[in-house]
This record gives structure tokens, sequence and C-alpha cells, in this order.
């Protein structure tokens, strides 16, 4: 039996999502307490047992268990309660009223990422309801702090409490939103993110008098140097497993980029000038897949000096290195200092803001094969393909500690993809109700089918 978009949840899935959203739980501070303990209410009066747990005061998350057999291994559905700024005077609408508008539910965390909780909260729901036999138990949590890094969320609750949310399989944001292609929508299911590396440098020197330059050490002269070698530092090309599966997925769906993406493939040393060709023709697509291709560092910020005529002792920058999975932090650290060894590495200090490291997950189980089956059943021409993510979520903490994470919130875009990003964390964030529906019917019947 082919699946059913389950059409009778659209109000309840709505009237719960804009109830998340009036709640504001803008981090920082957070204050995500209260939201969790709203839906702790939620879900006791639906029959579940719930709990919440807080890394520090008002920082909770919500956790409940839906039991199985044990037959079949646990299964995660994470989100995190928090979110981003907004400011209310930008928008067309108050960002935290949980305004609906023309088939739409407005407000902050409309996409980012209330309504997966809602959808989430939906599924476990109907399972319970519904009376499925499962035999694997499913786990839901909802997070505090993601926004921030997670390190008082999912990563706090890991260190802590690993026994409460542990499993074997997690679903998660990062992935879902799909994209036109000539034979039909593809479904990215976000299977990898690049790893953090925040890096100051702090470069001294010898101060001086402005109008005697030759007698003191520059600080900002060797700190020129040094964004000149890091900014400019053309890194190798390094396909992991995911991009290739993207690559040729993407290419079984659209027969023009099928040549380029074989041609992208086979020549990794090549893919800086195959990808600016690409360019000339799909701006948009070269430009997402190149970040993909290599690590990355970007000068971000930088400082020096205190006064028009002295010569500056120090000067410091911000690196932002986002790095592969499967390349460490060590030696990322080792090959930017080799690539500084002739700027005087005696002069320079290095200070890590914030570091670590990418993850991925094989697309081989029988989780991402069921997403994949019912994804095709709901839409006979999408495609559906893993992706790596250039930034970061709570995934990564799971996949550390052997997890295999997806991220998919299946949604149909219902304007063009790179408007519906920047509404992400931006202005007048929305998501249509239809695909709240969508949503829930499609991993609705995932976990069913992946558990039954
Ligand atoms: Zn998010």
């Amino acid at each position: 039996m082919s699946p059913k978009i389950l059409n009778e949840v659209d109000e309840e899935v709505t009237q719960l999502l804009t109830s998340l959203i009036r709640i504001n739980t803008t981090n920082p501070p957070g204050n995500e307490t209260e939201e969790a303990n709203f839906i702790a209410q939620y879900l006791s009066r639906e029959g579940f047992k719930t709990e919440i747990v807080e890394a520090a005061p008002g920082r909770g998350s919500v956790i409940t268990r839906l039991k199985g057999t044990g037959e079949k291994p646990s299964l995660l559905l994470l989100s995190h309660l928090d979110v981003v700024a907004a400011n209310p005077k930008e928008w067309t609408v108050d960002p935290f009223a949980g305004v609906i508008k023309d088939g739409y539910v407005y407000g902050r965390g409309a996409y980012d990422m209330k309504s997966m909780i809602a959808i989430e909260i939906m599924v476990i729901k109907l399972l319970k309801k519904n009376g499925i036999k499962l035999k694997g138990d499913i786990v839901l949590a909802a997070t505090p702090d993601e926004e921030q890094g997670g390190e008082e969320g999912a990563g706090y609750l890991l260190r802590n409490h690993k026994e409460k949310v542990w499993c074997p399989y997690v679903i998660n944001e990062g992935g879902g939103l799909a994209f036109p292609s000539k034979k039909g929508y593809v479904f990215p299911v976000q299977t990898a993110e690049k790893g953090i590396l925040w890096l100051r440098i702090k470069a001294k020197g010898t101060p001086g008098h402005g109008s005697i330059p030759n007698t003191a050490d520059n600080a900002v002269i060797r700190m020129n140097k040094v964004v000149d070698k890091l900014g400019n530092y053309m890194p190798k090309t390094s396909y992991v497993g995911t991009l290739r599966e993207f690559l040729f997925e993407m290419g079984k769906q659209d027969r023009d980029l099928k040549e380029t993406f074989s041609m992208l493939l086979a020549n990794p040393e090549q893919s800086e000038e195959i990808l600016d060709e690409l360019a000339k023709r799909d701006r948009a697509l070269a430009e997402d897949i190149r970040p993909r291709t290599k690590m990355t560092i970007a000068p971000t910020m930088i400082r020096g000096g205190i006064k028009e005529n002295i010569i500056p002792s120090e000067c410091e920058a911000v690196f932002d290195c986002r790095i592969l999975p499967g390349q460490t932090i060590d030696e990322t650290v080792d090959l930017i200092k080799n690539l500084l060894k002739d700027v005087g590495l005696e002069k320079l200090s290095f200070e890590f803001i914030q570091a670590h490291a990418g993850s991925e997950s094989t697309v081989d189980t029988a989780l991402y094969k069921t997403m994949t089956d019912v994804l095709r059943e709901f839409d006979p021409d999408c495609g559906v393909t893993p992706t790596l993510s250039t930034g970061g979520t709570d995934s990564r903490f799971f996949r550390e500690t052997g997890s295999v994470c997806y991220g998919f919130q299946p949604m149909i875009p219902d304007e063009p993809n790179d408007q519906l990003e920047k509404r992400m964390h931006g202005i007048d964030e929305r998501i249509t109700i239809a695909n709240l529906v969508f949503g829930t019917s499609v991993l609705y019947e995932t976990v069913k089918r992946f558990m039954e």
C-alpha cells in the first residue's frame, strides 16, 4: 500500500508550531526550559512519560521514549529548541506571534527548526495513537543551545546523560529541502558536515615611533604576510564519500550536468577549472559545490595598532577554517603553521576559539534506504542524494559517539531555494502548512516502516 499525505494533521501540527514560536527561545540567552515544559505537558496529555534535563538554569531539554520490543536498534528524533535573534522592525509580522497567513506559518523558528520539533512530536504521537508495533525504541529529544554550538544542549546530554538519549540512528535537521532538477525534485539528506576551526593568530613585534619605522618591528606588516599566505592558500581538492555520491546522484537527475560531474569525479586535480566553467552556466551550483571539495580558510577579523604615530607591537586576526570530514584539527594546525614558517613562527601565537572535526555517516543503512523508498513512493520522479553541509548541526555530537545521523526534514520549495535559505536566519522566516503536513507524512511513514 502506498503511503498517503496525512491531511488530517494539518490543523494540529500548525497549532503546535504556532505555540512553539510564541515561546521566545532566542539564544542568547535561550531560556529553552519554558518551551521544554510546554512540550512535556503536550506529550503528557498524550500519555507519554517525559523528562526535563537542565544543563544550567533555564537551559532545559525535553526527552521522551516510545518503547519497542528491542529487536531493532533505537532511533532518536532530535531537534533544537533555541532560535537566532529576530529584529521585529525588519519583519512584516511579529516574529514571535506565530502568525498564520496565506497558507504559511510565520515566525522565528518556523523553518529552523521549530517546524521539525512539531513534526517529530506529531510522528511519535501518531505512532502511539495508531498502535504501531515498534521493534525498536523511538526517543524524542528537543535540546537547547544549538545556535551557539550545542555544548549546553546535545553536547551536555551526551557527556552527562548518554543513556537517556543515545541511539545508533538519529534523524535531525540539516537536509530535506528539495531542489528542482531536470527530472524533478531532488531531496537532499544531510549525511556529513564540515568541521570548524576558528583560530585567533597574534603577531608580535617591537614598538617604535611612526616617524622612524626602520628601528621598529611592525606587527601589522607581519600579520599582513599571515593574511596573505592563509587568505590566498589553495587547499588540495579531496572528495569525501558524500560528495562523490552527491555528484553521481545529481548526474542521474540531469543529463547536462552528468558530463560535468563525471569530469569532476574523474579529475579532482582540475576541480577549480571545471567549476569555473560550470560557473559560467550556473554560478549558484558551482559556488555551492566548490567549498565542499576542499577545506577553506577565510580571514574574518583583524585588529592592530593603538595610535597614528606608534608602530604597533601587536596585531591579531581571526581565521574561519572549515575542514572536511576526515581531516583532524591537529593536522590542520600543522598545515597552517607550515604555511607560515617563513613569517616567523616564534613571533606568532595561536589560540583556538572553536575547534571540532567534521563528521560523516554512511548511506549504506536500512534507514537511508527507507527514506529513499518512501520519498519515491510520494514522488516517483524525485531523486534522493546525500549532502555535505558547510556548517554544523548537533548531529556532530552524535556522529562522534558512533551514531548514524541524517538531516531529513522533507520540504517542497515554495519559492527559489536561495530565497528560502535566506529566510532561515533572516527576515520573515516561514513555512507552508503544506510542508508541515508533507514533512509529517514522509517522516511518519519512514519511521514506521523502519521500526515495524
Ligand atoms: Zn537549526
